[in-house]
């Protein structure tokens, strides 16, 4: 009776050592799901390719993981808006709540998947990994990178390394942090880069190794939840150049804008005629956060702008399209001026 019990128990903890972990793919589109190529895969559509085909396209993933598909939207990355955000932050955090799921990837194009990545890194509370992945090639194309890419992200999202890490990119066998990465090449496979902190760690043919772990606020430690948003807020960025005029920041401001990015020059100096609407927007209640277009590097708060004079904040070393996100999910939940500077400080 008692050999019979022990076998009972040996065989259940084999059955529990053996169970797979369940993977949903979250798919929204991008060159990863790009079809109807044309010579050597040019002249494609994004967001062509179904999850389920996605998924059958790369069949080993199935025997490493369950794997379970969803089409959340099917669009290239440029027309991602604020309701797929909403969407696909929503339900990734219900699956990872509800133990449905012991990781997420999420198919995206490459264009805009630093925004969307550091959306849910900043909004959803989870310590499991999610990761987002995409391809510079499309399923057409000579050597495409989507299917390595895709193997890649599904042993990064069931990967006990990867708890806690918050959210990730994984493209050319690297893994950045959601928060760091961006993109830095328009058509090369190697584009996604971390400019201030560089990859935390590498995946090679599903081997994952982590170097390094993020420190700002993310996923369960951050001051925001999902669940208690609804809407996003109106943020624009305005880019500066020499001889440039304050058209696009009165315009933003007559439109609605709550928030403003201005990527200024250098380390975020506006020209002077931005400056002075810049400084009329604050009046008029806009929040305008000093950024910079060079790509790298803090924008140090009271360099040559005196911000507590013109009562502007600074967007620490966040690139704008990622400092219009911090601004929006903070607007989303308040306009205290100093909190806000406080979560870029944080974030
Ligand atoms: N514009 C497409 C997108 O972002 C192409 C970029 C890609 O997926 O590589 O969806």
């Amino acid at each position: 009776m008692r050999a019979l019990k022990f076998l009972a128990i040996v065989l259940f903890g084999a059955t529990i050592a053996w169970a797979k972990p369940t993977i949903y793919i979250l798919a929204t589109g991008g060159t990863i799901a790009g079809g109807g190529a044309g010579e050597l895969g040019t002249n494609y559509t994004s967001g062509t390719v179904t999850v389920d085909k996605l998924i059958a396209a790369v069949p080993e993933i199935n025997k490493i993981a369950t794997i379970k598909g969803e089409q959340i939207s099917n669009i290239g990355s440029q027309e991602m808006n604020n309701e797929v955000w909403l969407k696909l932050a929503k339900r990734a955090n219900e699956l990872l709540k509800s133990g449905k799921a012991d990781g997420i990837v999420i198919t995206h194009g490459t264009d805009t998947m630093e925004e969307t990545a550091y959306f849910l890194d900043l909004v959803v509370k989870s310590d499991k990994p999610i990761v987002l992945v995409g391809a510079m090639r499309n399923s057409d194309s000579l050597s495409a990178d989507g299917p390595l890419n895709l193997f890649n992200a599904v042993n990064v999202a069931m990967s006990k390394d990867s708890v806690g890490k918050g959210v990730m990119v994984v493209m050319n066998d690297e893994i950045h942090a959601a928060r760091e990465v961006t993109k830095t090449n328009t058509t090369s496979v190697d584009t996604f880069k971390s400019p201030n902190t560089g990859k935390i760690g590498t995946v090679f043919y599903g081997k994952v190794k982590f170097y390094m772990a993020p420190t700002r606020k993310h996923t369960k430690n951050s001051a925001f939840d999902i669940a208690k948003i609804e809407s996003l807020p109106r943020v624009d960025i305005i880019y500066n150049h020499s001889n440039d005029d304050p058209d696009f920041v009165n315009t933003a401001v007559a439109n609605g804008a709550k928030g403003i990015i201005n990527a200024g020059m250098g380390n975020g100096n506006p020209y002077p005629s931005v400056l002075e609407a810049l400084s009329e927007a604050v009046k008029k209640g806009v929040i305008v956060v000093r950024d910079s277009r060079v790509g790298s590097g803090e924008t140090t708060a009271g360099g040559e702008v005196d911000d507590s004079k013109y009562g502007f904040l600074t967007s620490d070393n966040l690139n704008a399209q990622k400092a219009r996100v911090l601004l929006m999910v903070a607007l989303a939940t308040t306009n205290d001026k100093d909190k806000i500077q406080k979560y870029f400080l944080t974030h």
